[in-house]
């Protein structure tokens, strides 16, 4: 920490998986002796680049881009693309670290890596976004490719900047593969690939409380994000007979007691990509709260009372304050479609009133489990169905579920899904890499 004190949101995800792991690295010789967490804490290879574009109207711009190549013990590195403004080396490496588990929890063979650019999409045209795009590319190219790099989408790359740096990429390397997850369905994509995160993340709230004879059947539930993953995450609860009253943007939060309007959200988001105080003009029986007057010591859409919590937009935006509140709402369940929204003291928050917690790296893995499949269709010039591919998903997030939940039993902690979660991904991770080898 003391040498590389700006790497907050990396230490924050390193600290949580090792803390969860001393159960098992206090009894393993075998673990100390390949220096496993030494090797797994350092990235295999981090590349940073120079993004120069040109706007509308003739200025140049220079953007930060990023891949982080982190593991590669159980695949070809995976991991999505952020375009955010916010972005920077700790977050990659934060996202990038938690994608080996993640990745890992899914039992599937895709290894951990991440990317992105400190760029910020919003008001930019779709010129602006395909030329930078296009620049990204022009670096990136040679490191990805269907075996050995394949990125996806995150925050600010859906369909659109995929198509525009996969266009790229086949220009450049004159190789028409499966380089990339998220492709449209016109050219390689897959289906249910769009949904599967947020439909993923809901599958998994269900399986943990089937688990105490409930389910989401009526539950009131909070959600936060107005992206992909919170969109399809507030779809599959309607269509499980649950109903999401709330969902939050860059601007501010929206609640809607009778329940929020799905179909106006995605066409506000994914169409005109709108503020959600727009939501407002169709229905004047909605509240918007800016974020100007959100609580000080957190986010308001947690402080509305429910039975269940969904965050799905962005790390470190549920608090200790705010999972103190949830709890005493009457909230039994939190389950994270986003990568770390819970803070460390939040975390430690829900484990201790031991109400059903989901962590994101086993709760969001749908997404990238979905995405392996696209790799697997593309591999075998095949395309799935719907139905199918939505059935191997709920399949793979039972799978996660149990997985977590039968290690958190192994290791005298019933219930406490991170440490099973974590223990469960660290051993198949560790143990492909001392049989792989010191390299
Ligand atoms: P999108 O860009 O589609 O949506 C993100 C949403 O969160 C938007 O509504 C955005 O607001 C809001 N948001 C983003 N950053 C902030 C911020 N700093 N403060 C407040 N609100 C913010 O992204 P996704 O839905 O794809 O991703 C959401 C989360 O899920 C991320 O943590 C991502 O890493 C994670 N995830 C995504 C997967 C996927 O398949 N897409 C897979 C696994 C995890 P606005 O509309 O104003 O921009």
């Amino acid at each position: 920490k003391q040498t590389s004190p700006a790497q907050c949101e990396f230490y924050q995800a390193v600290e949580e998986v090792l803390e969860s792991l001393e159960p098992i690295l206090e009894n393993s010789a075998d673990y100390q002796k390949n220096a496993i967490i030494q090797r797994l804490v350092e990235p295999e290879r981090q590349i940073m680049f120079r993004v120069p574009w040109v706007d509308d109207d003739g200025n140049i711009h220079v953007n930060k881009g990023y891949r982080i190549e982190f593991n590669s013990s159980l695949g070809p590195y995976k991991g999505g693309l952020r375009f955010h403004q916010s972005v920077n080396a700790s977050i990659i490496k934060f996202l990038g670290f938690e994608q080996i588990f993640k990745n890992a929890l899914t039992g599937l063979p895709i290894g951990g890596g991440k990317g992105g650019a400190n760029f910020d999409p919003k008001g930019r045209s779709d010129s602006e976004i395909m030329r930078f795009c296009q620049s990204f590319i022009n670096e990136l190219y040679r490191h990805i490719g269907p075996t050995t790099d394949v990125p996806a989408g995150d925050i600010g790359v859906g369909a659109r900047e995929i198509g525009y740096m996969f266009g790229q990429y086949k220009r450049l390397t004159g190789r028409y593969d499966g380089a990339f997850t998220g492709k449209s369905l016109l050219w390689g994509g897959s289906l249910a690939r769009k949904e599967a995160t947020g439909y993923g993340a809901v599958y998994f709230a269900n399986y943990m409380l089937q688990d105490n004879d409930d389910s989401l059947k009526g539950k009131r539930c909070l959600v936060s994000g107005a992206g992909n993953v919170a969109i399809y995450a507030m779809e599959k609860l309607y269509q499980l007979e649950a109903t999401p009253i709330t969902c939050s943007d860059s601007s501010g939060t929206l609640y809607h007691e009778s329940g929020i309007d799905v179909a106006l959200v995605k066409k506000l988001k994914e169409g005109a990509r709108e503020s959600l105080a727009v939501y407002l003009e169709t229905h004047s029986d909605a509240k918007y709260i800016a974020c100007a007057d959100y609580p000080s010591d957190g986010h308001a859409v947690w402080r509305f009372v429910a039975d269940a919590a969904f965050p799905c937009a962005t790390q470190n935006e549920l608090t200790e304050a705010d999972a103190r509140t949830l709890i005493s709402n009457g909230c039994i369940l939190v389950c994270e479609g986003a990568n770390m929204p819970s803070t460390k003291e939040a975390v430690d928050v829900l484990l201790a009133a031991k109400i059903a917690y989901g962590p994101g790296k086993a709760a969001n893995a749908g997404g990238v489990a979905t995405s392996q499949l696209e790799m697997a269709q593309n591999a075998s010039m095949q395309m799935w169905t719907f139905e199918e591919v939505d059935t191997k998903l709920q399949q793979i997030m039972k799978n996660i579920f149990d997985t977590a939940s039968n290690t958190a039993a192994e290791f005298d902690q019933p219930g406490n899904l991170v440490l099973g979660a974590n223990i469960a991904a660290f051993r198949r991770v560790a143990d492909a890499m001392i049989e792989q080898g010191i390299v």
